[in-house]
């Protein structure tokens, strides 16, 4: 459990929010309609008013004004880059408070929480010592001529963020955005918005001008309603494909640049060769952090069959051993799933699977009688074409795959839509390699999974989306090249 005190400051603040007291650059004047759900009893955390569309309206046009005319996108980018760190320094200074609110928005176990606010800070300060390295080119073309290219904001950028780890993907647009002088709406997910509110107020005390940053909140029309405002030049989403191929129609309309992090269903590729204890703790950690509510959740294990029951036994061994729980209870270490909508939608799909023939095991602590719990979850017997190796469920459910051979490995990889991750268990170096080119996914993973950090680009191919976030590769996404031809000649 968090300090008593935190716990005291979070109802407070929590009794604000309910009264509207929102930062400034929150615009939410509707009706009290969003009711925010700690999923790990079911119980009402919070009812927020929301968004109206003029609130929406009003957001992007002062960011666009701000970037039009505001200092912002024309200040010295160390101006940027001090606000990026002062940034940093306030979500550590805050840090219990950020974590046990993301703890109870999300349902995490606090102990996860703590670690997304830490790689908040993390992506922070790294994109604030990116403000003041972003640079053209010079480039030799006809003589007389002195051509270079500027690298400058985009202008407007708008974030539509998941409920997965709320701040940590609000970084990853926010950051790289403000650090190249863009302003920017975010939009949070109506599941979890807490952190995403709180950081408005932090923005704001970090002497974020105002306009360059604002939130708009609800659910529902909130999304498309940005979406289809004329004065966005980008757009950023993180979510479902279905959803992402609907931001892009709605861009197509307008002209909107997108860069969209979707679903995924990676593989988890083990060889016989492979530190087999290691890879199974890699594989239960790939699946069962968040509760599998992870867009790289490593969800199909393909195991080769000369080690197959090996590894199935110590995994259930390891699964058996998760302890679910509220996420302020010190022992847990899985929470629940987001809302019973999503359980529900998660227990069909199991149903199904068992129906068509699969064997499922359910593994863990007994399920706590109240909260959207859902067992970590081993689905055997089952084809590869069948929907639970080609869906996302987006929940703790890991399905088996056998294989023989390196290439049936590698066609079993690739057998999916999507293409976000990947992670290759072996101990020989040859085929670490191998598979790690033939898999078509934007990461792979050798003898670990799930790493991130600040430095190393992340998104997906195929159906996992397109646009890369983090590293210099997030500069690119926020920027656009202009080119300049200067005829020196007298
Ligand atoms: P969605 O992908 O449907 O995203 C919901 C968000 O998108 C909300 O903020 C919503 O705003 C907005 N939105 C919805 N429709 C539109 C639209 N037409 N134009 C613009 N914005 C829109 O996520 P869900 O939370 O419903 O989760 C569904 C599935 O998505 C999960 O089961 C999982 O498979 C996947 N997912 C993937 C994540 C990832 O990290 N890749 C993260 C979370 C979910 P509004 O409410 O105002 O409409």
């Amino acid at each position: 459990m968090s300090s008593a005190v935190t716990l005291i400051d979070v109802r407070q603040w929590l009794n604000g929010l309910a009264d509207g007291r929102f930062s400034t650059f929150v615009r939410a004047n509707g009706d009290p309609i969003l009711v925010v759900i700690d999923p790990g009893n079911g119980s009402e955390l919070v009812a927020l008013n929301t968004s109206t569309v003029e609130d929406v309206a009003v957001a992007v046009a002062a960011a666009r004004t701000a970037f039009d005319e505001g200092e912002w996108p024309r200040s010295a980018p160390e101006v940027r880059a001090r606000a990026l760190y002062r940034l940093a320094d306030l979500v550590e200074r805050d840090l219990d408070f950020l974590a046990t609110i993301e703890a109870l928005d999300t349902g995490k176990p606090l102990s996860e929480a703590i670690f997304d606010i830490q790689e908040v800070a993390m992506v922070l300060r790294y994109y604030a010592g990116w403000a003041d390295k972003v640079t053209g080119q010079t480039i030799p073309s006809s003589s007389g001529v002195l051509a270079f290219t500027l690298r400058e904001p985009i202008g407007v950028c708008a974030a539509i963020t998941p409920w997965n780890y709320p701040l940590p993907i609000l970084m990853y647009k926010l950051a790289p955005a403000l650090a190249t002088g863009n302003t920017f709406v975010a939009k949070p997910s109506e599941n979890a918005p807490l952190s995403s509110i709180y950081f408005m107020e932090l923005c704001q005390e970090a002497g974020i001008p105002d306009g360059v940053v604002s939130l708009v909140l609800g659910s529902g029309d909130v999304g498309s309603e940005l979406c289809s405002n004329q004065n966005l030049d980008k757009i950023a989403f993180t979510g479902s494909t279905k959803t992402g191929q609907a931001i892009m129609a709605a861009a197509a309309k307008t002209g909107t640049k997108v860069s969209l992090e979707l679903g995924g269903k990676s593989p988890q590729v083990v060889f016989e060769s492979a530190d087999i204890d290691k890879a199974v703790a890699g594989v239960a950690a790939g699946i069962w952090i968040n509760a599998g509510q992870v867009c790289v959740a490593g969800s199909r294990l393909i195991v080769q069959n000369s080690v197959k029951d090996l590894f199935l036994s110590k995994l259930a061994e390891y699964g058996s051993g998760l302890k679910l729980g509220h996420s302020l209870e010190q022992d847990s270490t899985m929470g629940p799933i987001i809302s019973s909508n999503q359980l529900s939608n998660i227990e069909k799909t199991l149903q199904a699977a068992e129906h068509a023939g699969g064997s499922i095991i359910r593994l863990g602590s007994t399920l706590p009688a109240q909260g959207y719990f859902l067992s970590p979850t081993i689905i055997e017997g089952l084809d590869a074409r069948h929907s639970i190796h080609q869906e996302e469920i987006f929940g703790p459910v890991l399905s088996v795959l056998g294989f023989d051979t390196e290439d049936q490995a590698i066609e079993l990889a690739n057998s999916t839509r999507y293409g976000l991750a990947a992670g290759v268990w072996t101990s020989n170096a040859g085929q670490a390699a191998r598979l790690a080119r033939a898999i078509k996914s934007g990461t792979v993973w050798v003898n670990s999974y799930g790493v991130f950090h600040p430095t190393l680009p992340f998104g997906g191919t195929k159906s996992s989306g397109f646009g890369r976030e983090l590293g210099a590769s997030a500069i690119e996404g926020y920027t656009e090249i202009k080119t300049v031809y200067h005829d020196i000649e007298r």
